[in-house]
């Protein structure tokens, strides 16, 4: 069996940050979308978090799929300045029920990020263990399954977009 590998990555969005802490910017809906489709087929599973201009993904999965994957995401003209944060082989993925998870920036990554003594989302800053400490909160911090629920008061887009990109995960979970 090919090893796994666990990949956590850091990047700069290259698009303006819509980010107002209530909602998926469609830029990151788009992202989703594409990674719910096509991370299944590669046996990759991972979270994504979009806050203050900046990205931070986990990728879980087979070491050459992931790495392959990891080398396409860094030719995507929609961040710059991917870097890797941390790279590990592990016997059992932490996200395995999610294609790709999503994490909004809400209260309870801010209150997070405080308790850790950090006023901005910034992971070019972060240690290896505030990295760690980060990955584990965003496992065992709800995903956006329930964001059409958490965000009612979201325009129509939003909505579509949090419709298709939860549709795509369930879809993945019912194979
Ligand atoms: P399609 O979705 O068919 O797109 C065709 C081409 O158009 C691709 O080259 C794509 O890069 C480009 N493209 C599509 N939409 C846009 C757009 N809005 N702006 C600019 N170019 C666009 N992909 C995954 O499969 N899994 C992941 O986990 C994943 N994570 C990502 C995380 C980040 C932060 C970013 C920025 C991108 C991520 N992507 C991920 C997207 C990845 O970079 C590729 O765009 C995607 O894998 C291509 O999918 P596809 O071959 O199905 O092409």
């Amino acid at each position: 069996m090919s090893c796994l590998l666990r990949l956590v990555y850091a990047s700069k969005a290259a698009f303006e940050n819509h980010d107002d802490s209530d909602g998926i910017d469609l830029e990151v809906a788009q992202i989703l979308v594409q990674s719910r489709r096509n991370n299944p087929k590669q046996q990759i599973q991972g979270v994504l978090y979009y806050g203050d201009g900046h990205f931070f993904q986990v990728l879980e999965g087979p070491r050459e799929k992931v790495q392959q994957l990891y080398r396409r995401i860094t030719e995507d003209p929609r961040h710059t300045s991917a870097t890797i944060l941390s790279s590990a082989e592990i016997d059992q993925p932490l996200f395995n029920s999610w294609s790709m998870k999503y994490i909004p920036a809400d209260k309870t990554v801010r209150q997070f990020l405080q308790y850790n003594g950090h006023l901005r989302f910034d992971p070019f800053t972060f240690d290896l263990a505030m990295i760690d400490r980060l990955v584990h909160f965003l496992n065992v911090r709800p995903g956006s399954e329930q964001s059409s629920d958490t965000f009612p008061h979201q325009p129509a887009w939003k909505r579509l977009w949090n419709h298709l990109t939860t549709h795509s995960s369930q879809r993945k979970a019912a194979h």
